[in-house]
C-alpha cells in the first residue's frame, strides 16, 4: 500500500467504504490526505472540574471513578458515570448508548468534551465526546483543535479523523516535497509533510491557518503553471501564423460608418486585437463584457480586417437563436462594405459553403466536415464556455494557426480571470454603449408582493411589455425539482393572480421544438408572462421583455443575478428587474441592494467575491469554474505570487522534474474546459 493506493484496492476498512468515499472525490489514499476539514472544533482548553459552571462547552481530563448502564422508567437506557480531576468530580449522563460500558472502565484517563447542564439539579456533562488516554497527544477527537470535515452519509467526521490520523502515522514522509526550497523560502511556506498533518490536526490555529496558506499556495501555484505552460505551448508550436497587417483607412471608413461611436472599452479591444492580428504569434484572446456591451461588433470589426487582408473568419455560436442574431448583427455592420457573409446551422438546406464566402457564421453545423475553408485566418467563438476543448480544436483546424477571439458574457472578475485564464490574453468591456437604458432594480421585501404583482399587471396592460419570472435556484444542474418548483409556481399564478394574462412556461427539459416554440410566442407577445428555471438560455435576444422578477434572490450570486437581469433591457423601453426576497438578514440585504447601483457584471462579480470571503466556494453553476478544494479566488495577494512564481520558474522548469510532473497531475483535475 502507498498513497496512490486506490481505496478500493487497499486495507479493508478503506475498502469497504470505497463507494461512500467516492461521493466525497475521494479514490486513492493520497486524496483522502486531501480531503481537509472545513472547520475545527476547539477542544484544545480544558476546564478545572471545580470551575465549571451550568450551560459551558468545556474539555475536561480525568480519570473514571465510575460508569453504568441504568434503565429508567420509560425503559430508556441512561450511562452514568463520573469524572475526578485534582480539583473535583462531576456527573456525566449519555443517553442510549449502552455499548459504552464496554469501552471505558473506572479507572482510566480521559477526555470529555461537552456541553455541562443540570441533571436532576447536579452538574453533568451532557452527551460528551469522549476518547481514551493512552498516550498524552494521541488524541485526535478531543483535548485539542478537532477537524471537522465535509461528511457523507456513512462517513462521519469522526472516521475521516481516525483513518487519516492512521495514514498521517503511515505514510507523511511519502510526501515528498514537490516546490522548490528557494520558494519556500521565499514565501516562508511550511513543508509539505508538515502542512498536510497541521492542517488535520493542528496544535494551534496558527498552525493551521499556516498549513491553509501553504496547501493553497500549492493549489494556486500549479494551477497558474498549467496555464501558463499552455500558453508557451501555444505560442511556440504555432509561430507560423498568418500575420494580418493593418489597413488604416478601410477600417476608419468602417468605424464612421457605423451608426453609433464606439465605447472607449471597444476602442481599446479593437486596438488589442489589432495589435494581435498583425503579429506571427496567433492570437489567443478572450474578449469579456456584459450582454449588450458591444462584443459582436468588436469581432464584425476584426472579421472585418481580416477580410481585407484576404482571409476568411468564422463566428461559432452555441445556438441556433444566436447564430442567426449574430448573422444579423454582422450583416448589417458590413453592409456595403464588399463582405460576403453566410449563415450555415442545423436548419439551413445546403451544408456546404458557397464559393467566395469571406465570413461565415453558424453553430456546431460548421464543424462539419464538408465545410472547408480556403485560408481560414481568424476564428470567432461566441460563449466560449459552451464549447468544449475538441470543438475549439476542430474548427481551428480547418485553417492553418488562425488567430482565435473567443468571447464570453461570464462576466468573471479580474482575478480569477487571470487565474483560470492564464493562457489567454484578455479584453474587457468594462463599460456600455451611452444612451443604453440600465435596467432599474428594485429589492422587494416579501410584504410588497401583491403590490409589484398589480404594478406588473398595469405594466403589461400599458406598455404590452413581456415578464420573466424566474423561479428560485434550487439546484446547480436542473433536475425534476427545480422543474417541478416552476410548474407549481406556473400553475399557481396561472390561475390565481394573472388569470387576465396569458402565461407560458419554460425550463432546460423542454424539447427544443417546444423551447423555440415557447420562446417564439413570448417574442411575438402571444405569452405576456414567462415562468421559467434559471438555467435557461441566457444569450437569447427578447426585446420586448421589459420585467424580470427573481425568486428567492438570496439564493443566487449578484454576478448571477445581473446576468439574469440581462435578460431584459434589450430594447428600447425602460426595464425594470424586481428582486424578491424573504430574507431580513441585513447583510443579505445589503449585498442585494448593490444591484440597485452597479450595472457592470465584473464588478458585482468583484464585489461578490469579496463578500463571499475566502473558504466559499465560488458560484460555479455559472462559471463552470473548478472549485478549489482549499484556495480561494478572493485572496489576490496569493493569487499574485504564485503568479509570479510561476512565471519566473517555468522558463527553466525543465530543472524541476517534480514540478513538471505535478503540472501533469494538477491539469488533469483541474479540467474545467
Ligand atoms: P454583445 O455581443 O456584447 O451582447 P452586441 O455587439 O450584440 O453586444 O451589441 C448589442 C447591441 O448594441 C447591438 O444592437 C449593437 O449594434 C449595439 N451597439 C454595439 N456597440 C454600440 C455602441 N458603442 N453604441 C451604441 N450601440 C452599440
Ligand atoms: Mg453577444
Amino acid at each position: 500500500m502507498n498513497l496512490k493506493t486506490p481505496v478500493k484496492e487497499a486495507d479493508r476498512i478503506f475498502k469497504n467504504y470505497a463507494s461512500r468515499l467516492d461521493k466525497l472525490g475521494i479514490k486513492t489514499l493520497e486524496d483522502l490526505l486531501f480531503h481537509f476539514p472545513f472547520r475545527y472544533d476547539d477542544y484544545s482548553l480544558f476546564s478545572k472540574i471545580s470551575e465549571i459552571k451550568p450551560g459551558q462547552i468545556v474539555t475536561v481530563r480525568g480519570i473514571i471513578v465510575d460508569i453504568k448502564n441504568i434503565y429508567t422508567k420509560g425503559f430508556k437506557k441512561l450511562q452514568k458515570a463520573s469524572v475526578r480531576d485534582e480539583s473535583g468530580t462531576i456527573g456525566i449522563i449519555w443517553f442510549n448508548q449502552p455499548f459504552l460500558t464496554k469501552y471505558l472502565h473506572a479507572g482510566e484517563n480521559v477526555y470529555l468534551s461537552g456541553k455541562t447542564e443540570l441533571f436532576s439539579n447536579k452538574l453533568c456533562l451532557i452527551s460528551p465526546v469522549y476518547e481514551i488516554i493512552n498516550k498524552e497527544g494521541t488524541n485526535i477527537h478531543t483535548g485539542r483543535l478537532v477537524p471537522v470535515y465535509p461528511e457523507t452519509k456513512g462517513v462521519s467526521s469522526k472516521w475521516l479523523r481516525r483513518q487519516v490520523y492512521k495514514l498521517l502515522q503511515t505514510f507523511t514522509n511519502d510526501l515528498s516535497e514537490h516546490i522548490p526550497s528557494l520558494i519556500i523560502e521565499r514565501h516562508k511556506l511550511m513543508g509539505l509533510n508538515e502542512a498536510i498533518e497541521q492542517i488535520h490536526f493542528p496544535k494551534s490555529l496558527k498552525k493551521s491557518q499556516e498549513a491553509r496558506k501553504r496547501l493553497s499556495f500549492d493549489e494556486l501555484f500549479f494551477l497558474q503553471l498549467s496555464r501558463l505552460s499552455k500558453r508557451i505551448k501555444w505560442e511556440s508550436n504555432l509561430s507560423n501564423a498568418l500575420s494580418v497587417p493593418r489597413y488604416e483607412k478601410e477600417i476608419e471608413k468602417l468605424i464612421n460608418k457605423l451608426p453609433f461611436n464606439l465605447t472607449s472599452a471597444q476602442e481599446r479591444a479593437v486596438s488589442e486585437i489589432f495589435n494581435d492580428l498583425s503579429s506571427t504569434k496567433p492570437m489567443n484572446r478572450l474578449l469579456e463584457g456584459d450582454v449588450g456591451s458591444g462584443k459582436t461588433v468588436v469581432s464584425a470589426i476584426a472579421m472585418y480586417l481580416s477580410y481585407l487582408n484576404g482571409f476568411q473568419s468564422a463566428l461559432l455560436a452555441p445556438t441556433e437563436i444566436l447564430a442567426q442574431q449574430h448573422y444579423k448583427t454582422i450583416s448589417s455592420l458590413l453592409l456595403n462594405h464588399g463582405v460576403k457573409i453566410e449563415l450555415i446551422t442545423g436548419k439551413s438546406k445546403t451544408k456546404e459553403m458557397k464559393k467566395g464566402t469571406n465570413i461565415i457564421i453558424g453553430t456546431h453545423a460548421i464543424l462539419s466536415e464538408k465545410i472547408t475553408f480556403r485560408n481560414l485566418g481568424l476564428v470567432v467563438i461566441d460563449e466560449q464556455q459552451r464549447f468544449g476543448v475538441e470543438q475549439r480544436a476542430i474548427i481551428r483546424k480547418k485553417g492553418k494557426n488562425p488567430h482565435l477571439l473567443t468571447m464570453t458574457a461570464t462576466p468573471i472578475p479580474r482575478t480569477v480571470a487571470l487565474t483560470l485564464y492564464g493562457d489567454l490574453d484578455l479584453s474587457y468591456l468594462d463599460e456600455m454603449p451611452t444612451g443604453r437604458k440600465e435596467v432599474k432594480t428594485w429589492l422587494i421585501g416579501e410584504e410588497k408582493r401583491l403590490k409589484a404583482y398589480e404594478w406588473i399587471k398595469k405594466q403589461i396592460k400599458e406598455t404590452n411589455c413581456g415578464v420573466f419570472i424566474v423561479c428560485p435556484f434550487i439546484e446547480e444542474s436542473e433536475t425534476l425539482l427545480s422543474i417541478r418548483a416552476a410548474i407549481k409556481e406556473f400553475e399557481k399564478l396561472k390561475t390565481g393572480i394573472f388569470k387576465d394574462f396569458k402565461v407560458g412556461l419554460l425550463h432546460g427539459k423542454l424539447k427544443t421544438e417546444e423551447k423555440d416554440k415557447v420562446i417564439n410566442e413570448f417574442k411575438a407577445g402571444k405569452i405576456n408572462i414567462l415562468i421559467a428555471t434559471p438555467v435557461v438560455e441566457v444569450g437569447i435576444d427578447i426585446s420586448n421583455a421589459a420585467i424580470i422578477v427573481i425568486e428567492a434572490s438570496e439564493r443566487f450570486g449578484l454576478a448571477q443575478l445581473h446576468q439574469l437581469r440581462g435578460r431584459v433591457g434589450r430594447g428600447n423601453q425602460q426595464s425594470y428587474c424586481l428582486l424578491f426576497t424573504e430574507s431580513k438578514n441585513s447583510k443579505t440585504i445589503e449585498k442585494l441592494k448593490s444591484l440597485e447601483n452597479i450595472h457592470i457584471g465584473a464588478k458585482l462579480a468583484e464585489l461578490d467575491l469579496k463578500l463571499r470571503g475566502p473558504g466559499e466556494i465560488y458560484g460555479t453553476m455559472q462559471h463552470g469554474l473548478p472549485a478549489f478544494k482549499i484556495a480561494s479566488f478572493s485572496d489576490i495577494s496569493l493569487i499574485e505570487k504564485t503568479r509570479k512564481e510561476a512565471q519566473e520558474i517555468l522558463p527553466n522548469i525543465s530543472r524541476y522534474p517534480k514540478l513538471i510532473k505535478k503540472i501533469n497531475e494538477s491539469d488533469k483535475l483541474i479540467s474545467f474546459d
